[in-house]
């Protein structure tokens, strides 16, 4: 099992190497993604990327960091779900390796569909993940939180981790998502945000979305990404 993975895993990254144009991706199966993605992917019957995730999935494979922007519906969920899926798998990501991927999410509402979807799509991985978005029991947070390979959470929530939880500890993250970036700043996270940044690795992936690009979003794009590519599709009415 674990040559078929080296195998796979090698396969893949030649892959990238090669990766097809986002206007010659028709399905799923037109990226290079691993057979367990490519299953969960199936089983829950998504077949033709969304123009943001043609656009971005091929990008954040290959390691860039990105700057999208598209409206609400668009698919932002999976254009950022599967590159943390094949980062996390490309480097043999276990459960003992601790957080790999973290996704803020500006309510519990939003972060709570995340971590569904991420359930059905990466539901073949063997990657743990865990909803930190308060409300909960601090005490069942805490003891968890150091477990938990891909973590969703809301901003306060997550700094209040970073802050006063010793067990906290994501000095291996490999990747980080801010969802909803407009909706954050307005919501009066930008100081918590730029917080929870100066607490991560500075060699991670970023993969930035946003609505709309305000300056505030400028700001913290500036404050987060490197060489970010910038990804706004057109808008098919
Ligand atoms: P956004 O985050 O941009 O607002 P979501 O990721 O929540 O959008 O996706 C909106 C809806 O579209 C969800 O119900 C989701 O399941 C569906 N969806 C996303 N991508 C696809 C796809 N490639 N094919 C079919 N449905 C999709
Ligand atoms: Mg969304």
């Amino acid at each position: 099992r674990h040559v078929r993975e080296d195998e796979e895993i090698k396969k893949l990254q030649e892959a990238y190497e090669n990766m097809p144009k986002s206007s010659d991706i028709k399905t799923f199966d037109d990226f290079p993604l691993s057979s367990l993605t490519r299953k969960g992917l199936k089983e829950n019957k998504y077949k033709i990327p969304t123009e943001i995730q043609k656009q971005s999935i091929g990008q954040a494979l290959k390691g860039n960091d990105i700057l999208g922007a598209s409206k609400t519906g668009s698919g932002k969920t999976l254009a950022f779900l599967i590159p943390i899926l094949e980062n996390l798998y490309i480097k043999k990501w276990t459960r003992i390796d601790g957080v790999g991927a973290i996704i803020i999410s500006p309510t519990r509402e939003l972060a709570y569909q995340i971590f569904e979807t991420l359930k059905k799509v990466g539901s073949h991985h063997d990657f743990s993940s865990g909803l930190i978005i308060g409300g909960k029991n601090l005490k069942f947070e805490k003891c968890r939180m150091d477990q938990v390979n891909i973590i969703i959470c809301t901003p306060g929530r997550l700094l209040q981790h970073m802050d006063e939880n010793p067990l906290f500890n994501c000095t291996s993250m490999q990747i980080l998502v801010l969802d909803e970036a407009d909706r954050c700043l307005d919501m009066g996270f930008a100081e918590t945000m730029n917080g929870i940044i100066e607490n991560l690795p500075p060699e991670r992936q970023t993969l930035l979305f946003s609505a709309t690009q305000t300056k505030s979003v400028k700001d913290l794009a500036r404050l987060s990404l490197n060489s970010p590519i910038y990804i706004a599709p057109h808008e098919k009415s």
